[in-house]
């Protein structure tokens, strides 16, 4: 059981674009009927988390970042059925109402209900103003509060601190070749970007037994992470023909999927031009408000290709984590290589700005003594 039980919790609070979190006491509600508070072990960094800080993606401030969460349960609301006081969780930025047609076909990402969580953050500062919860999450602090659909149960064997990468990244990259593009043996897949959603990619490729999994990240260093993770291939686009590299690595072949496992608008400029016919472009990871990049219907449409756009991996959290934890504990999926660094919630700026260059796969928050 979790020491701190209080609604009095440490949390990292970003008041504005680009200015440092202050380590702030404040106040997170107790569970509404269908909510679950959470005492919070781990909660990893995603790109998520610094498009907000840096004013990528319009947000209303003070707020509470960070979603990538494993934990405890402290406290559940009196309808809540899927876990129990004292069990550990995963927790993720899906809310879903579980009875609309989308969450009824298992598309939960798509859910338009609203639930009370949605209409009121659970967090206040000190002088009662509200705080929002970033993410549907707010997870750099001691302890979540969310809504029940946003939890998961998880085996006491499965370590909190690489749980909590189950939370977004690992979800939305493994996610991505499952359940949105359907990724089979013998499958050609390039992979753009390689942090945390990126290596899930390509893990995920591994998975369904692709033949041939290019990694492509500017930062070489991260090439050979990717490859003792299951890519086949790595290149460089700043000093590779990346073209060349596939063609070399395929006989000829181009990709059946082409998944962009970054939000740099640039990835996507000649991506399309290393899709096989009838392959599929996959959009994962989420550019900047606004942003665009152009295509050629014509030859588009003339090669019968696709663009599929992958939100969290079209995850349904109660059949994926459970999935991925079986993954991870017959030692299929690797997830504590992917941590390069854990660091308190004091030294949350740091841990933030070496997300920010780019040179770690994921870091993550610590709390209590995981
Ligand atoms: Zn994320
Ligand atoms: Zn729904």
């Amino acid at each position: 059981m979790g020491k701190n039980q209080s609604n009095l919790v440490r949390a990292a609070v970003h008041r504005a674009v680009t200015e440092p979190a202050s380590i702030e006491t404040i106040k997170i509600a107790s569970p509404g009927p269908e909510e679950v508070r959470v005492e919070v072990s781990a909660c990893a960094i995603c790109h998520s988390d610094l498009m907000y800080i840096d004013g990528g993606w319009s947000t209303t401030f003070p707020l509470v970042l960070g979603h990538e969460v494993s934990g405890r349960v402290i406290e559940i609301g009196e309808n809540v059925s899927n876990v129990s006081v004292g069990s550990p969780v995963v927790v993720s930025l899906i809310r879903s109402c579980g009875k609309c047609r989308f969450c009824s076909k298992g598309q939960d990402v798509a859910c338009q209900e609203t639930v009370a969580l949605d209409e009121r953050s659970p967090l206040t500062d000190k002088d009662g103003e509200t705080i929002f919860q970033g993410l549907n999450t707010g997870g750099f602090a001691e302890q979540v509060l969310v809504h029940c659909s946003q939890i998961v149960e998880i085996p006491e064997e499965m370590p909190l601190s690489a749980a909590a990468l189950l939370g977004c990244g690992v979800l939305t990259g493994i996610g991505a070749t499952r359940n949105t593009a359907e990724v089979s043996e013998g499958d050609v897949v390039v992979v753009i970007g390689c942090g945390g959603v990126g290596i899930g990619t390509v893990q995920g490729a591994r998975l369904a037994n692709a033949e041939v999994i290019l990694a492509v990240d500017p930062e070489s260093q991260k090439h050979e992470a990717v490859l003792s993770m299951g890519a086949t291939h790595a290149a460089n686009p700043k000093i590779d023909d990346v073209a060349q590299v596939l063609r070399e690595a395929t006989g000829g072949r181009l990709a059946d999927y082409v998944f962009i496992a970054t939000s740099s608008i640039s990835a996507l400029s000649g991506a399309i031009n290393l899709l096989s016919p009838m392959g599929s472009l996959v959009l994962v990871g989420m550019p900047g408000d606004g942003a665009t990049f152009t295509i050629d219907p014509g030859l588009l449409a003339a090669n019968n290709q696709r663009i599929l756009g992958s939100k969290m991996g079209t995850a349904r959290l109660s059949v994926d984590i459970p999935a991925l934890i079986e993954d991870y504990l017959s030692e299929n999926l690797f997830l504590d290589s992917m941590i390069s660094n854990t660091h308190p919630l004091d030294k949350i700026n740091e841990a933030l700005e070496e997300v920010r260059v780019g040179k770690v796969l994921r870091n993550v928050i610590v709390f209590n003594d995981i």
